[in-house]
């Protein structure tokens, strides 16, 4: 093992599972992704209402499963919502309207075309692209209170935002629940619950998203979320051999090439900083920088296909790049 992978998956370690937390982190598998929870003083029933509650959100969500409210509404055209439901979809049309439209909850059909809810990945025809497209309107949503309703041949997923609220929730519950140190891992959504039991600030890799054995550099935070969108996360290769990402971009109905690799957004709101990783990641870097001075409460770290950074000026003192980022081009937003 290099010296260099070495401390790379050492301080992903770090990130992940800190030394200084004496309980081994509960872990669990949902969303499609694998979970974890450190939290030290938290006790076993404690992790119990976690586990469920991510469960519970998952039952609501879910694309796949028909008796999620979600796939409901997308079976029936209208369908009544729990506030959790109607929470994170309302976020989702706030933030298609700030974005342009970059963040597009009505473009499941597409992404379903391209095999990512199933595994059966293809590349479907323009033509096909194109009649999908049709349908692909986040205005198309109609959002009351406690109750959706879509025009027929539209559908919507709240794939974008679900692991971002889902966290928000565990804080709430582990807040709740009297702990004040926690890390948790939603499938690499990271959320920091105040500071590190020894008091320091918890210290979150970046992963490189050309090296997954390497990390762009380290964010410094205390009682944050910070969640990271990038393609290389799932992502398939076609027979052609081009390698086809699961953000898409909802002008085009096929995967996202804005220029920008990889997205991390940390601020106080999980489900807003996991809205806004997709939503950037989709605009590309200039549309980004423009929007996010605009944004209260956010902060993030964008990565070019150039090997460029792009960081808001309010990391100056808590982002440190590392390795191959080192001497890399930092554009300062805002
Ligand atoms: P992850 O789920 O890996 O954390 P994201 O938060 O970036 O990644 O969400 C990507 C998921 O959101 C995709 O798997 C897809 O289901 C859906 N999606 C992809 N592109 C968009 C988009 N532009 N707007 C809304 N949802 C999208
Ligand atoms: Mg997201």
């Amino acid at each position: 093992m290099t010296r260099r992978l070495a401390t790379a998956l050492a301080l992903l370690a770090l990130a992940l599972f800190p030394s200084a937390l004496a309980e081994a982190p509960r872990t669990f598998f949902a969303m499609d992704t694998a979970m974890s929870v450190s939290a030290p003083t938290a006790d076993a029933a404690l992790l119990d209402a976690c586990e469920r509650e991510i469960y519970r959100l998952e039952a609501l969500f879910s694309v796949t499963d028909p008796d999620s409210e979600i796939a409901r509404l997308n079976a029936e055209g209208s369908a009544a919502l729990s506030p959790d439901t109607e929470r994170v979809l309302r976020f989702a049309l706030e933030t298609a309207e700030i974005t342009g439209g970059a963040l597009d909850v009505t473009l499941y059909p597409v992404v379903r075309a391209w095999g990512f809810t199933t595994g059966e990945y293809r590349v479907p025809a323009d033509a096909e692209i194109a009649a999908l497209l049709e349908n692909v309107d986040w205005r198309q949503v109609s959002l009351s209170e406690a109750a959706a309703a879509l025009p027929e041949g539209v559908m919507a997923d709240l794939g974008a935002l679900a692991k971002g609220y889902a966290s928000d929730r565990l804080v709430e519950i582990l807040t709740e629940g009297g702990v004040d140190s926690a890390l948790i891992d939603l499938g690499g959504n990271i959320w920091c619950v105040g500071e590190k039991p020894d008091g320091s600030a918890w210290r979150i890799g970046i992963r490189d998203p050309l090296d997954p054995a390497s990390v762009v550099g380290s964010l410094s935070v205390r009682g944050a979320a910070v969640i990271t969108s990038g393609s290389y996360e799932r992502c398939f290769v076609a027979d052609d051999g081009a390698v086809y990402g699961h953000i898409f971009d909802p002008m085009t109905g096929r995967p996202a090439e804005s220029g920008l690799i990889s997205v991390t957004v940390t601020g106080a709101s999980g489900l807003q900083c996991d809205a806004l990783s997709t939503a950037l990641y989709v605009m590309g870097a200039e549309r980004a920088a423009a929007l996010l001075p605009d944004l209260d409460g956010v902060e993030a770290v964008l990565v070019d296909s150039g090997g460029a950074l792009w960081v808001t000026s309010g990391l100056k003192d808590s982002f440190t790049p590392m390795y191959a980022y080192q001497t890399a081009e930092i554009h300062w937003i805002g």
